[in-house]
C-alpha cells in the first residue's frame, strides 16, 4: 500500500531523507516524478493524467510534509519496513493511503517501473 501522512505531522523533517523513491517533500514544495526515480518522457497518473516525469508538479498539501502516492512503494525492493514510519516521532502519523491500498505485486511492479528494473 501506499502510504499518507495525516494532520498530526509536526513537520519534523526525518522522514523525507529517508525515502528509497524521495516520494516525500515538504508542505507547499513541487514535485516531479523524475527525482529520486529513473523516469523520463510521459508517465502516468493516478488521477488519469500524463505528465513528463521532469515537469515540476503541483504540492499536495501547504501544511504538512506529504507522500506522492505514484511515488510510494512501502518500501518494497528495498526495506523490510516503511522507512518513513520507522523514522516518524509521531504515533501513527503516516498511515494506509485509503485510496491506494494496493498489495504486494502491484508495490514490486511499481518500484520496478520507478527504477527501470
Ligand atoms: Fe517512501 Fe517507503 Fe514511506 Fe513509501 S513507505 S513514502 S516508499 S519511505
Ligand atoms: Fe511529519 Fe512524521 Fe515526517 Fe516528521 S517524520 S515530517 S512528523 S510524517
Amino acid at each position: 500500500m501506499a502510504l499518507i501522512i495525516t494532520d498530526i505531522c509536526i513537520n519534523c523533517g526525518a522522514c523525507e531523507p529517508e525515502c528509497p523513491n524521495q516520494a516525500i517533500y515538504e508542505p507547499g514544495s513541487e514535485w516531479t516524478m523524475a527525482e529520486g526515480t529513473s523516469l523520463q518522457g510521459l508517465v502516468g497518473l493516478y488521477n488519469g493524467s500524463e505528465v513528463d516525469a521532469e515537469d515540476s508538479q503541483e504540492a499536495l498539501s501547504d501544511e504538512f510534509y506529504f507522500i506522492v502516492p505514484e511515488k510510494c512503494t512501502g518500501c518494497k525492493g528495498f526495506h523490510e519496513e516503511e522507512q518513513c514510519v520507522a523514522f516518524c516521532p509521531v504515533d501513527d502519523c503516516i498511515l494506509v493511503h485509503p485510496d491506494h491500498d494496493e498489495p504486494d505485486e502491484t508495490l514490486y511492479a511499481k518500484q520496478a517501473f520507478l527504477h527501470g528494473e
